[in-house]
């Protein structure tokens, strides 16, 4: 069937064959395992360049609350329990401060690709005003660090620290945990949020150690070496430099704008193009602001960019980014068809054609902006949009138009290797002074792997053991036979990856009820029962399938790098409602004081 968008038509049967033959180049025997770790290929390109280690003694006393990681969730988690009177909450994190991936990566340009109204937690709690409708990292670092001084984290939080152990003692109900400085201190309850993007990874590409000149990957960028600082000045190190950036990811296409200004030559080795749409940052207008500010309007903004995501009809879209434009398209042609001929398949259809026309105008966007035609058609990407972390920029593509930057497409194939000289791809050697890897983080890894430690609750039951045959959980959050513990992180819960910091406050508020109850019984001990886990596991076994991590996409993070994610993949749903289902439905089980489906021991 033939579509029109906008000037175009969409032959859509023709479409989708080129997608498929894009993502079967792309396809790679060796998945997930074409990546190395950083931290244990490369530990001297791991070490943090933005914080010196300060040596310490260890730490042995006793804590209400200790939460592994300091990101936003163990932030937020921190705020809130806070909030409720609960005054020792200690948080362990590897970085040098607070602010987990916006700690690491202060690559130039790096900023929110979600509305700062809506990412940037804890505004209204803390008075901030974002300066921009994405603002860019330095100030969310700044306002992490803003959320621990407001609400006192940073008294007991230990920094440069890794948990290498977290074990259950059944006689004295408390966690016991271990780090890589020696501590060993006790928690009543402890919450996890490490987070799917902490751990560095390069492709795994023969002679990479062999390289003579400088290389970073872009979460540890080396400003004495480029010159120019995080806020964006320039780079007056790469003046005389050619530089090589492999990758075109959320990342590359953030700073490739800032590489091409300020090096005297920018090599940009692409495998598969990021589909990059507009942007449209703008400050945002103090007097706006203060009118919208009102109370509760964080939290009323957040609800509304969801509902705009949801199955919904809302009548009112407040980010008005997107995210939430390719929603609309979807409403728009799902209102083409009569209601009585709504079903699964026909919203499917729907969702499907809003895509062709998004993709077709993000292609033509590509055409529109860059001079050189052969360069703009590289650029373009032919997958659906959802298939891919999608990207929002106004420079990245006019990046390619300044003399000293070219476009190294290799057809899907990705750079072939590294000599110490440079960068063989398409049997070519492009000599470099300087590598940036932009190849991203460890997803698809198990989450013990990366968390870098295997919890050990009752009866000396591991959680990998527990989740051997997959997650299980109840409400995303409690877990059976790890009592007192709490994990932060979206699946089985709201999923709403759109707006990741919105999970999180929601879990936050859960924890600070959850905890605030068991002190108030003088409980020792609060799990989920089995019935209630199981019970959640069979909700959830109703939800649709995952809208993104499809093996029909091309490969990349979202679908395990075209593997898809096997048996586990009806585990990793939200709730059956959508993220505003989940939000109703915990807010009622917060509201009712009973915490159905906890036993307080
Ligand atoms: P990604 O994993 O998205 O990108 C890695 C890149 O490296 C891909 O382009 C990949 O190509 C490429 N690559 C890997 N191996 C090779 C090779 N041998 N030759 C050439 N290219 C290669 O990492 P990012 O750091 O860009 O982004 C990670 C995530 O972090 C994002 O998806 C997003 O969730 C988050 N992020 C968020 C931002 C925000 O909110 N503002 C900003 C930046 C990142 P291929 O696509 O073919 O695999």
């Amino acid at each position: 069937m033939n579509m029109p968008a906008g000037a175009l038509t969409i032959d859509k049967e023709a479409l989708k064959r080129k997608y498929a033959e894009e993502r079967d180049k792309r396809i790679r025997p060796e998945g997930s395992a074409q990546y190395i770790r950083l931290e244990t290929e490369f530990a001297d390109l791991a070490t943090d360049p933005y914080t010196p280690l300060v040596p310490r003694d260890p730490v042995t006393d006793h804590v209400t609350f200790a939460f592994i990681g300091g990101g936003f969730a163990g932030l937020v988690v921190g705020a809130r329990l806070k909030q409720a009177g609960i005054d020792d909450v200690r948080i362990v994190e590897k970085g040098g401060d607070f602010g987990g991936t916006w700690y690491w990566n202060r690559y130039p340009g790096a900023q929110c690709d979600t509305a700062s109204m809506i990412y940037m937690p804890l505004l209204e709690e803390t008075g901030h005003r974002p300066s921009e409708k994405y603002a860019h990292a330095p100030e969310i670092r700044d306002h992490c660090s803003r959320i621990g001084e407001t609400f006192g984290l940073y008294g007991k939080a230990l920094f440069h620290t890794e948990v290498t152990g977290l074990e259950w003692d059944e006689d004295r109900k408390v966690w016991v945990v271990r780090t890589n400085r020696g501590d060993a201190f006790t928690a009543k309850y402890v919450g996890m949020g490490t987070g799917p993007l902490h751990v560095a990874k390069l492709p795994g590409l023969a002679g990479i150690e062999k390289f003579k000149g400088k290389s970073f990957h872009t979460s540890r960028w080396d400003y004495a070496y480029t010159g120019g600082n995080p806020e964006g000045a320039p780079m007056t190190g790469l003046a005389d430099k050619r530089v090589a950036i492999i990758g075109t990811g959320a990342t590359a296409v953030q700073c490739v704008p800032h590489l091409a200004r300020d090096a005297k030559e920018l090599l940009v080795f692409q495998r598969t193009p990021s589909s990059v749409d507009r942007r449209d940052n703008g400050p945002i207008d103090p007097d706006w602001f203060a009118q919208v500010a009102g109370e509760g309007w964080q939290r009323k903004w957040q609800d509304n960019f969801a509902a705009n995501l949801g199955a919904g009809f809302p009548n009112e879209d407040l980010v008005n980014d997107g995210w939430t434009d390719l929603a609309k398209r979807m409403r728009a042609n799902l209102r083409e068809v009569p209601p009585s001929e709504w079903t699964p398949q026909t919203m499917m259809a729907a969702f499907e054609d809003a895509d062709f026309e998004k993709m077709e105008q993000i292609r033509r966007r590509a055409e529109e902006l860059v001079d050189d035609p052969e360069t703009a058609e590289h650029l373009k990407a032919w997958y659906r949009q959802l298939c891919k972390r999608p990207c929002f920029h106004d420079e990245y593509l006019q990046a390619f138009n300044q003399p000293g930057t070219r476009l190294i497409d290799t057809g899907g194939k990705g750079v072939e290797r590294i000599t110490e000289n440079g960068v063989v791809a398409n049997g070519v050697e492009y000599e470099a002074d300087c590598i940036v890897y932009a190849s991203g983080f460890e997803v698809s890894t198990d989450y013990v792997a990366r968390a870098g430690f295997d919890a050990v609750g009752r009866e000396g039951q591991t959680l990998s053991g527990y989740w051997g045959k997959g997650m299980r959980t109840l409400h995303g959050l409690h877990i059976r036979g790890f009592p007192n513990l709490f994990m932060v992180q979206p699946a089985q819960a709201a999923n709403f990856i759109a707006n990741v910091p919105h999970n999180i406050v929601d879990h936050a508020d859960t924890i600070a009820a959850v905890v605030g109850e068991a002190e108030r019984r003088h409980a020792a001990t609060v799990e989920p029962t089995a019935e209630a886990e199981q019970a959640w596991l069979d909700l959830l076994a109703t939800a649709p399938a995952r809208a993104i991590g499809g093996t029909e996409c091309t490969p990349g993070y979202y679908n395990n790098e075209g593997a898809g994610w096997g048996d586990e993949a009806p585990l990793f749903v939200g709730h059956p409602g959508g993220a505003l289902g989940y939000f109703a439905h915990i807010d009622a089980w917060r509201r009712s004081g009973a915490f159905e489906g906890l036993a307080f021991g």
